[in-house]
């Protein structure tokens, strides 16, 4: 890995994320890290917009399985993701960040709609924007909006801050022989079903050259360091 001078980064951030050790809804602790860790990128002068996603409070494809028509289940879940927007929101400006939520879903009273020329206005003005309701669209995931958003911003690079610290052949909580990729690519990905991002997100990154770095958001300042360009976590290119 080449270390890069990052100038605008999407940071995708799971539910599950934000869940913690709880497993469910949004642990305070988790929150106030976050954003401390949003903040000390912000201060280095490094743009930053975020894609939450819901899965701490809402799945929709979990309800389907349990009788509820997807795409009303789906709905539910670009809910969520606004609620874990606001949370987010809330954080980073008690951390002394200036922040804009955009909606892909309409809700004037709470969130700007989803704007992209006014997104980038707002990310040149060091505001971290946050872009809530995933892409506005079921059957889709917040993965794929992280994908679109970059793109449509003109976002470097994808930073997917998870549990795990990076891309695994197999699952290293399940399996202790499980071995760490350090850079991989978006085909290998989909050739080996490697469960990082679904694969219309894959596809979306590999036809555009959008490079994607997993890494582990559990450890304070690794978002810095794999901001500023240490080589943490893996790296997937086309
Ligand atoms: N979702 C959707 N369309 C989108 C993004 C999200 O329908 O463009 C719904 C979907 O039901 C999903 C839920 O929102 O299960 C929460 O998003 P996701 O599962 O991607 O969140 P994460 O796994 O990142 O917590």
């Amino acid at each position: 890995m080449t270390s890069t001078n990052y100038r605008r980064i999407l940071l995708k951030v799971s539910g599950e994320m934000l869940a913690g050790e709880q497993g469910y809804g949004i642990q305070p602790s988790v929150l106030e890290g976050l954003a401390s860790e949003i903040a000390s990128v912000v201060a280095l002068d490094i743009e930053v917009a975020v894609v939450i996603g819901g899965g701490n409070i809402f799945r929709g494809i979990a309800a389907s399985a349990s009788g509820m028509e997807r795409a009303s289940a789906d709905y539910m879940g670009m809910l969520a993701t606004v609620l874990n927007a606001l949370a987010l929101q809330n954080a980073l400006e008690r951390a002394g960040v200036m922040t804009r939520v955009q909606s892909a879903i309409e809700m004037r009273q709470l969130a700007e709609g989803y704007i992209r020329r006014r997104a980038i206005r707002h990310l040149e003005k060091k505001r971290v924007v946050i872009f809530a309701g995933g892409t506005g669209n079921p059957y889709f995931s917040t993965d794929t909006a992280a994908a679109l958003r970059a793109m449509e911003i003109g976002a470097q690079v994808i930073m997917k801050g998870t549990k795990v610290d990076g891309i695994y052949d197999a699952d290293p909580v399940k399996n202790p022989n499980a071995k760490k990729y350090q850079e991989i690519s978006f085909l290998a990905i989909l050739n080996q079903n490697l469960k990082v991002m679904d694969a219309t997100a894959i596809s979306l990154c590999m036809d555009n050259s959008l490079p994607l770095i997993v890494f582990s958001l559990k450890q304070q300042g690794n978002f810095k360091r794999v901001a500023t360009g240490e080589p943490l976590g893996t790296l997937v290119t086309a």
